[in-house]
């Protein structure tokens, strides 16, 4: 059988698991449509490809998409051929494999220098070898690579008017690296032509493979048979306990024998889920509620974290507060009241919100949040960036209690958090009249995508309000859930 033709993703793909070169080639139907999250994060690539263009101005693209490579090719060769300095999104194919380059840039020798452009904030291991697959490639198609670079994002950027490339990307000089990884290469490509040319599908089993260095697209179909609560889902179990575990048969978390080496916090899990019954420390409960002062103040942000800035002072992928839902109580047993805030997303939503926070929260009290670390650091930020506001959203910092804490010091494990002390998980098994199932907006994720969604500019009005509607819904649950987690661990102590 004739060798089939690959791609580079094709090729990164066999290098993290030949079963999934095979599946990708021959059962594509089990791929899941593309979530809209992934979608996001695809367009947001689009724009870091755009601006890497500017940093490289002045060449020719090569403007054929995935449906027309023999057009592309050609164009490629013409651009060559006519001593076009700098081409982007070059094709070519040697050996069964194509690769299309973000950027080639010719030097004065002849030579040619291969700049890949990464949205990540630095070069990860798997940029070598994604490196490595295109310098063969194009080597075998006649040009000589003088030096290879890696471009990716500078996360220490910050926005002061239009983005300026020069400074918005680092570039590093991954030549020795992928000179390195030359023979491997070629030993790589002759096992993913055999892994192509057998009719069954590689005996591959699951494990860290799986997740590592990107989620796999057939963990829906492999994953399928793996029982709801599994030792995969074991906190913090290293991966060769999990492997063992599944050499020995087992699956289950409840199946893991007793005498199975795992840390106390693991055992606690076990015990809880073997037992069905929860493990409630009151005293410890008792002294996380004794460290709350009244009125009580209950916070949640959602974040986006553009790769791009949006907003004037802000870096590439830092986190942007643009809701927040409050509840506040202002004695033991009163009714609690719902404030919320919900940038516009047209402008910067920071200002807005901190002077919301500053406004509503007073000075004395407990500011109660869920995995505070996360909602004191926002706050921190808006204070170093509006220094008008400083002193007031310091002060907020100092009034912070975690309502995590004593899930997380498993204080409190119920059966149902299997192993988990998120709030997603927490609620429901406390208060099981109220989850998440049913809201447009169910999760952070979803959060971020609504917002983006609003920014893009695409909603109509309708869609619009709808929108902002769902985000609110959402943020005001995590905030009531927690009056609610509140309640309850009262009314055990
Ligand atoms: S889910 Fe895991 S085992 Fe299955 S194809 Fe992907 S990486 Fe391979």
């Amino acid at each position: 059988m004739a060798n089939k033709r690959i791609s580079k993703s094709q090729f990164m793909k066999g290098l993290q698991c030949h079963k999934h070169l095979w599946l990708y080639n021959y059962r594509k139907d089990l791929i899941p449509p593309v979530p809209e999250d992934v979608q996001v994060r695809f367009d947001e690539g689009h724009v870091v490809g755009a601006l890497a263009r500017e940093y490289f101005n002045g060449g020719k693209l090569v403007d054929c998409d995935y449906q027309q490579l023999p057009e592309a090719i050609k164009q490629t060769r013409e651009f060559i051929e006519s001593s076009t300095k700098i081409i982007y999104e070059s094709t070519f194919v040697f050996n069964n494999v194509l690769v299309r380059a973000d950027i080639l840039k010719k030097n004065t020798d002849g030579t040619w220098d291969l700049i890949e452009v990464k949205s990540t904030t630095e070069v990860k291991d798997e940029h070598y070898p994604d490196v490595a697959i295109q310098k063969y490639v194009i080597e075998g198609a006649g040009l000589k690579i003088n030096k290879a670079w890696l471009m990716h994002i500078n996360n220490q950027f910050v926005k002061d008017g239009p983005i300026d490339p020069k400074g918005f990307f680092t570039k590093e000089d991954i030549s020795a690296e992928v000179a390195d990884l030359k023979d491997e290469t070629v030993q790589n490509l002759e096992a993913f032509m055999e892994v192509l040319a057998a009719a069954k599908v590689p005996d591959i089993g699951i494990g860290r493979h799986c997740s590592s260095p990107y989620e796999c697209e057939f963990s829906g179909h492999c994953w399928k048979d793996i029982p709801e609560y599994s030792i995969y889902d074991i906190p913090r179990l290293k991966w060769d306990k999990k492997d063992a575990l599944k050499d020995m048969g087992i699956l289950r978390f409840r199946d893991v024998p007793e005498d199975f080496p795992l840390n106390d916090g693991q055992l606690l899990y076990l015990r809880v889920e073997k037992t069905g019954k929860a493990v409630i420390e009151k005293t410890e409960i008792a002294e996380f509620l004794g460290e709350l002062t009244y009125p009580l103040y209950y916070i949640d942000f959602e974040t986006i974290m553009p790769a791009v800035p949006l907003y004037e002072g802000s870096r590439p992928y830092q986190q942007i507060p643009f809701q927040l839902s409050l509840h506040i109580q202002a004695k033991p047993g009163a009714a609690v009241r719902h404030l919320e805030f919900l940038g516009d997303a047209k402008t910067d939503p920071r200002p807005g919100l901190a002077r919301f926070m500053v406004d509503n929260i007073g000075p004395k009290g407990s500011l109660l949040a869920y995995n505070a670390s996360f909602e004191a650091s926002r706050i921190k930020e808006l204070a170093e960036t509006f220094p008008a506001s400083e002193d007031a959203l310091v002060r907020l910092v100092a009034q912070i209690k975690d309502l995590m804490k004593p899930f997380r010091s498993r204080a409190y494990v119920h059966p149902h958090f299997h192993g988990r002390y998120s709030i997603k998980k927490v609620l429901p098994a406390l208060i099981p009249d109220m989850t998440y199932e049913g809201l447009a907006v169910a999760n952070g994720g979803d959060a971020q995508l609504a917002y983006f969604n609003m920014i893009s500019g695409k909603l109509t009005k309708a869609e619009m309000e709808q929108t902002a509607k769902d985000l609110k819904i959402y943020c005001g649950q995590d905030t009531l859930a927690m009056v609610k987690i509140v309640e309850h661990l009262i009314g055990i102590v």
